[in-house]
């Protein structure tokens, strides 16, 4: 598997303890200066959830500070600017196929409700049942208006939707497809390029999530013929709480499909403040009103830092960080009742595990208690996000003994 990190291939050569192994790890991490570049206020906490902040004192200081309004213009081009940033960087786009800008949920809504208007006479809308929640109510509430309907796909909960999953769901009806390219639960990484042909080859149009994605596992949207695809900033982006989203519309389509919400920022002169709604041809025409400013500050630098790191290395430590989590799991928690919720071939998982136990919830909240975070999600994983500028193999192998000693003593 030729993403598999070199970091590792020597692990059985490894010191014994986990602790000593990981401390090897991190020594020969070629990424582990990026962690000083992140706001580290609480040493001691072990964070296997994915945040930060970075360039805010900056923007704080010197542009809310100083110019007040008058820094308006730049701000209002930040949101396409930052969206090449991703675009070209991190998702494989072209420039000006990406902007930042409302939430994941209203982007989902405006790509969604422009494809599903796009394809008149067809009544179906196929998506994962295991699907990150927003995106499957979303998807409700439209094929509802539309007089659509939503077609499950059905898939094994840790392997995710294989592209066979996907093609036994498509046929001539279906207008639109969705899916996360990883799986917020199970981290179930799916085959971009053969599920966007297999949508293509029934006329339906392909629409990617990459919330759990972006910045975490090499995306090629233009590659993978993607037509359409949103993603969330304050995950691995590390735009902080609320950050804005951001949304991707292929060039062919920009002009062809057209953005529900018709607001200011979509207008094609915003400024000329006239009378009738007259949108941007361009990626422009998809943004709806203003974003939040010093967000989109803390997204570009996690872009910035994304970017010059650089999505192979990111990669291959993502991938070096999770097979050590399920090495540790295997070896210390698989005998106290934990099992793998996630893919163990590593080309098919993104950068978390799942962690699965039946008493899973109360295991998360023990494990923050003791300074641990990670996330727990329905019905019995404990995910550890391992995000790969910011986690170290010690975190995870902290995070590992942690529960380990909650499962060995308090369970
Ligand atoms: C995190 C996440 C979202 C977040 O949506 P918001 O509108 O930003 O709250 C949406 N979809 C998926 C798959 C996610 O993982």
């Amino acid at each position: 598997m030729g993403t598999k990190a070199s970091i590792l291939t020597a692990v059985s050569e490894l010191p014994d303890t986990a602790l000593d192994r990981a401390a090897v790890l991190d020594a020969r991490d070629s990424l582990h200066h990026f962690r000083a570049r992140f706001v580290d206020a609480q040493p001691d906490l072990i964070y296997l959830d994915g945040n930060s902040l970075g360039r805010l004192a900056h923007v704080v200081a010197d542009e809310w500070g100083n110019e007040l309004v008058r820094g308006w213009d730049h701000w209002i081009d930040d949101a396409l600017r930052i969206g090449d940033l991703i675009g070209t960087q991190l998702v494989g786009a072209q420039p000006g196929e990406v902007a930042v800008s409302d939430s994941t949920t209203v982007n989902l809504y405006k790509l969604a409700d422009a494809a599903l208007t796009a394809r008149p006479g067809r009544r179906v809308v196929v998506a994962a049942r295991d699907e990150f929640p927003t995106d499957r109510y979303v998807l409700e509430g439209l094929v509802t208006r539309h007089g659509m309907a939503l077609r499950w796909i059905d898939s094994d909960p840790i392997e995710g939707a294989t592209t066979a999953d996907v093609a036994r769901a498509l046929d001539e009806d279906v207008a639109l497809v969705l899916l996360s390219l990883v799986n917020y639960r199970s981290s179930a990484f799916a085959h971009m390029p053969a599920v966007t042909a297999a949508a293509h080859d029934v006329g339906a149009l392909m629409l990617w999530d990459l919330s759990h994605a972006v910045a975490a596992v090499p995306v090629d949207l233009e590659g993978s013929g993607a037509d359409l695809a949103v993603g969330c900033t304050y995950k691995y982006l590390c735009g902080g709480p609320g950050s804005p989203a951001f949304l991707y519309v292929r060039r062919e389509l920009q002009r062809t499909l057209r953005n529900p919400i018709q607001g200011w920022f979509g207008q094609a002169d915003m400024f000329a403040m006239g009378p009738a709604y007259d949108p941007d041809p361009g990626i422009r025409g998809w943004l709806a009103g203003t974003p939040g400013i010093l967000a989109l500050a803390a997204i570009e630098e996690g872009a910035r830092l994304t970017a010059e790191a650089g999505m192979t290395a990111i990669r291959q430590k993502s991938t070096a960080l999770t097979e050590f989590g399920i090495e540790l799991l295997d070896e210390r928690l698989t005998p106290l009742g934990c099992s793998l919720g996630s893919p163990r071939d590593s080309a098919r998982r993104g950068s978390h595990i799942s962690i699965r136990h039946a008493r899973g919830k109360e295991l998360v909240n023990e494990l923050a208690a003791r300074g641990v975070i990670t996330d727990f999600r329905e019905p019995d994983s404990i995910r550890f996000g391992m995000p790969p500028l910011t986690a170290s193999f010690s975190d995870v192998c902290r995070g590992v003994l942690a529960l380990e000693d909650v499962l060995r003593t308090s369970f």
